[in-house]
Parts: structure tokens; C-alpha cells; sequence
């Protein structure tokens, strides 16, 4: 294939910034595609004026709105567009919500431009120096630049991710006017949702292509039950639609190597790992465990009802009574925060509450663990899951999305011959949690089953290689339906009138 240049565009990028998978993967992605020959970059807010820091000015918004910085290092795998508002960087560092927990008041504005600023590069007005040939939108935040190119008549692709359909960004329709967009855009057919605005549907509805983060979340989007009032226009595109599965970072998260880690080990070793545990314990002001039938059990994610953290915090006392201890690092929701709190008060020495995000931590969590628990209500691919396999800590999943395409559960069968890797529960209820939880304890209880299972997780191998090679085709896809325009063509009329009125809208 020949080689693409592809503008991504997202809310998150790890290192940089990451709240949760989204900042994972485009940590990874753009990078995979880098080593398959791509000219991959990433247009992302600057949240924070450390951001900007050591990046170099490239363009000025037209409307005086804002910059747009090129920041190149060592750390970052791919070049990376910053763009510069005073809103963003108002933000000092938090992306969604404000000190208050609540989402930022100018969201719309923002993301709004960030969707505007990636038409706008794909059209060659601002970054001209770097034209791409794909513009690869992801989750609702960006959903707006899928909505341009297509008003304008793009020759250059647009493909549009969703990670997590669970957000969809909706505002009130009074907001398209300030957007500089068409009123036509709210219509059932364009932006408008049940009332208001999602600016998800812009993704949705105009991306050349769509995909998401799984096979399975791919077929269940399309279904009532996880589809959040789109899945009918799922249904009317699942043709555009695939589900590819995340990868991992294997270099980022590798036990034998893991900066975060005092003990490494890996498949072939794996007896450190006991070693990371009475550290993670005793780091947590946890009692010791002495025995063979006491497993350590974690949590590493958000706190809120899609993870099913409610459930945890609801079984806590059941599990309080089993001989195991618990650890637990992730914030949301603010009654299972405050649950959580509490129980950990009653159950000092066997729970540990960390509230917060605390990157480190997680890699020792994920190290020192011997089950991680995730009984979620849905989940797009849930990367969670996969670090805990590669550092030997069993997953006991709900099976949906791509936690079922990620976990072979443990049957009764023996591991070595089905490759199991994890503990399937029967949905996200508290029964299924303690049920489960009872299951797994019962294996680990049988070292060399427990010993299989471990291998088992960690030889599973996620990586980014045939993923982006994946999404190679759909690149390839969506440029095959555009029709050829030579390069310096005269836009149709119509274009014109629509960046006539943009240029208005944006004043
Ligand atoms: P989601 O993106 O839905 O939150 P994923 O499982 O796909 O869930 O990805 C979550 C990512 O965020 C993982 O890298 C996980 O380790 C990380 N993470 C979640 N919560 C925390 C936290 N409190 N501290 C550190 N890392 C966290």
C-alpha cells in the first residue's frame, strides 16, 4: 500500500494527556502506522500552557482565535499539532471536567473548533506546509470535522472511531449558529438528537468511514441495548462499520522491563511478580499475605456505572468476608467514591481505596495483582484487562464488548486446553461479582491451574501491528470512494458558498 499521511485527531494522546484508553490509543496507533511506512500526526488540544512549552508556532487561526504549535520529542512517536485557544488551555490540565466534577461549560465551542481546525488543515488553509490524504476523527469531541469535509466536498478521507458511544456530546441546537454551521444541520439526517445537538452524529453520519474498537462492540452498537439512540443509524451504515480491536503498547507495558516496577519478570519468570505484590501491599498499608489461598484482587478505572463500579462498591462487605485483599485506583462517580471511602475505613489491612489517577500506581496494581476486576456494563475494547493479562494478573470480565473478545474464560475444561486467560461473569450484577470472584478463588486455590491460567494471559499478545494494518484497509476503503479530483481543482459552487458562510459563522 502506499504510504498515507494521516491527520488524527482527539481529545487525548498519551503521553501527553490520557484520561483513560482513548489516550492509549493514540499514544500507539498513529505510531504502528508510522512503522508501516505512514506519515501519521495528531492534532490535539493544549490543555495547559506546559504543553505549548517547547512547541514551535505553525499557523495563527484566522479568526485570532488561537494557534496552532508543532511539538516534536523523543518521547512522542509522532509529530503532534497542538492547538492553542484560551479555552482549552483555561483547562490547566484537566480535559473533561472542572474541579467541581462537572463538564467544562465551553465544550462545544471548543471541540467545536478542534473539528473546524481538522477541516481546515485537511483543506489546506491552516498547517499548509503538510496536506493528509485521511483525516481520522475520534469520539464525539471531533465529531464536527467529519461534518465540514463533508459540507465542503473533502477529497481527503474522513474515518471517525468511536471508543466509547456511551458520550455523545449534547448540546442545545441554539449553540449551531456560534458553531458557524448550517441551520440544516439540525435535522434528524444531520446533528439533531431527540432536541438537541450530538455532535457524535456528525462522526456518525457523515465519516466516510466508521469503526470501532472491537468485532463484538461493533455488532452490539447496532442493537437498543448498547446503542444510546444511534443504533439505528448504525444499522443504516453498517456497511461503512468494523470493529478493530485495540492493541497495546508492548514496550510501555512490559513487566520485564516496567520503570514503575522494582521486581520485573515475564512468562518464563514469573516469580517476581510475588515480589511487586508484597511491595504493592505494603506500599498500600495493606496486611501481608502469608498463605497460598489468599489472592490480591484490583480495580484500576474509572468509578462509574458503565465499569460497574457500583457493584463493586455494593458486594464489598461479601467480599470483605473472604480471606483476600482488595485494591482499588480510579475516581468518578462521587457516591461509589464515597462508598468506597467508608468501606475502606471498616476494612483497613484488606481494602485500600486510591482515588485519583496515578499512572505508576497502576502499572504496580496491574504487577502486583493477582485478579483485576471488571464487571462492566459495556465496554468498547477495555485495555485494562489487557495490561493485566500481560503482567499475569487474571481478568474476571463481563462478557461484552471487547472484554469478551479479549477473555477466553476459564471453563470447566482445564486452561491448557481451551487457552483460557480469565473468568467470565454472568452479567453485571452483584450475584455475578461474588460468583465469580468465588470461581476464580477456587482456581487460585490449585496452583497449577492458576499457573497455566497465568501463562495463558500472558503470552496473549495484543499487539499494534495487525490492527493497523487493519486499519490500513479502511484508509484504503474510504479514499477508493472518493471521487478523483486533480490535486488544485477548483471547488464546486456550492463548496464556495459553504466556506463563504463558515468564514462568516466563525467571526
Ligand atoms: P476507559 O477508556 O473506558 O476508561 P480502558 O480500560 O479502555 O477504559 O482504559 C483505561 C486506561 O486508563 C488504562 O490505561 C488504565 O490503566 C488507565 N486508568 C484508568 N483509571 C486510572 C487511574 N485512576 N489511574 C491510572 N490509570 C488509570
Amino acid at each position: 500500500m502506499r504510504s498515507l499521511k494521516i491527520l488524527f485527531v482527539a481529545a487525548e494522546m498519551a503521553p501527553l494527556v490520557k484520561v483513560g484508553g482513548l489516550g492509549d490509543v493514540l499514544g500507539a496507533l498513529p505510531a504502528a502506522l508510522a512503522a508501516r511506512g505512514h506519515d501519521a500526526r495528531v492534532l490535539l488540544p493544549a490543555y495547559d500552557p506546559i504543553m505549548t512549552r517547547k512547541a514551535r508556532v505553525v499557523d495563527l487561526l484566522p479568526d485570532g482565535g488561537g494557534r496552532i504549535l508543532e511539538y516534536r520529542a523523543s518521547e512522542l512517536p509522532v509529530p503532534v499539532l497542538l492547538l492553542e485557544t484560551p479555552g482549552f488551555l483555561r483547562r490547566a490540565g484537566r480535559p473533561y471536567l472542572t474541579c467541581a466534577g462537572t463538564p467544562w461549560a465551553d465544550d462545544p465551542l471548543q471541540f467545536g473548533r478542534l473539528g473546524r481546525v481538522a477541516a481546515d488543515i485537511a483543506a489546506g488553509r491552516l498547517v499548509r506546509a503538510w496536506h493528509p490524504d485521511v483525516v481520522h476523527a475520534n469520539d464525539w469531541h471531533t465529531g464536527l470535522a467529519p461534518v465540514w469535509m463533508h459540507l465542503e466536498e473533502s477529497a481527503v478521507a474522513s474515518v471517525f472511531t468511536i471508543h466509547n458511544l456511551g458520550y455523545i456530546g449534547r448540546f442545545p441546537t441554539n449553540i449551531l449558529p456560534r458553531l458557524g454551521l448550517p441551520g440544516s444541520m439540525n435535522h434528524p439526517d444531520a446533528l439533531e438528537f431527540y432536541g438537541d445537538l450530538a455532535f457524535i452524529k456528525g462522526g456518525l453520519r457523515f465519516a466516510d468511514r466508521l469503526t470501532t474498537v472491537s468485532p463484538r462492540y461493533a455488532e452490539e452498537i447496532q442493537t437498543p441495548a448498547f446503542g444510546s439512540g444511534l443504533d439505528g443509524l448504525l444499522r443504516a451504515r453498517t456497511d461503512r462499520l468494523s470493529g478493530i480491536l485495540n492493541g497495546i503498547d508492548l514496550e510501555a507495558w512490559n513487566p520485564a522491563t516496567d520503570p514503575a516496577l522494582e521486581n520485573h519478570f515475564d512468562v518464563s519468570r514469573p516469580d517476581a511478580k510475588l515480589d511487586e505484590r508484597d511491595r504493592l501491599l505494603h506500599g498500600l498499608g495493606l496486611d501481608a499475605v502469608t498463605d497460598a489461598q489468599t489472592p490480591v484482587l484490583a480495580w484500576v478505572g474509572r468509578l462509574t456505572a458503565q465499569k460497574g463500579a457500583d457493584l463493586l462498591a455494593e458486594v464489598m462487605p461479601g467480599l470483605m468476608e473472604r480471606s483476600l485483599r482488595l485494591v482499588v485506583l480510579g475516581s468518578g462517580d462521587r457516591d461509589t467514591e464515597r462508598a468506597l471511602v467508608r468501606a475502606a475505613r471498616s476494612w483497613p489491612g484488606k481494602l485500600a481505596v486510591h482515588l485519583g489517577f496515578d499512572e505508576a500506581l497502576a502499572h504496580q496494581i496491574y504487577a502486583g495483582a493477582d485478579m483485576l476486576l471488571m464487571p462492566s456494563r459495556f465496554e468498547p475494547c477495555g485495555l485494562a484487562q489487557m495490561f493485566a493479562m500481560r503482567y499475569g494478573s487474571i481478568p474476571l470480565v463481563t462478557p461484552v464488548g471487547g472484554l469478551a473478545d479479549t477473555v477466553i474464560d476459564m471453563s470447566q475444561e482445564s486452561p491448557h486446553e481451551t487457552g483460557a486467560c480469565g473468568f467470565h461473569l454472568a452479567g453485571p450484577a452483584p450475584s455475578a461479582l461474588v460468583e465469580g470472584v468465588n470461581r476464580a478463588i477456587g482456581v487460585f486455590c490449585q496452583p497449577d491451574q492458576w499457573h497455566l491460567l497465568m501463562r495463558n494471559a500472558m503470552t496473549c499478545r495484543f499487539d499494534w501491528d495487525s490492527s493497523a494494518a487493519a486499519y490500513e484497509r479502511v484508509y484504503q476503503a474510504a479514499l477508493e470512494d472518493k471521487p478523483a479530483r486533480p490535486a488544485g481543482a477548483a471547488p464546486s459552487r456550492r463548496r464556495l458558498r459553504i466556506r463563504q458562510r463558515a468564514a462568516l459563522g466563525s467571526r
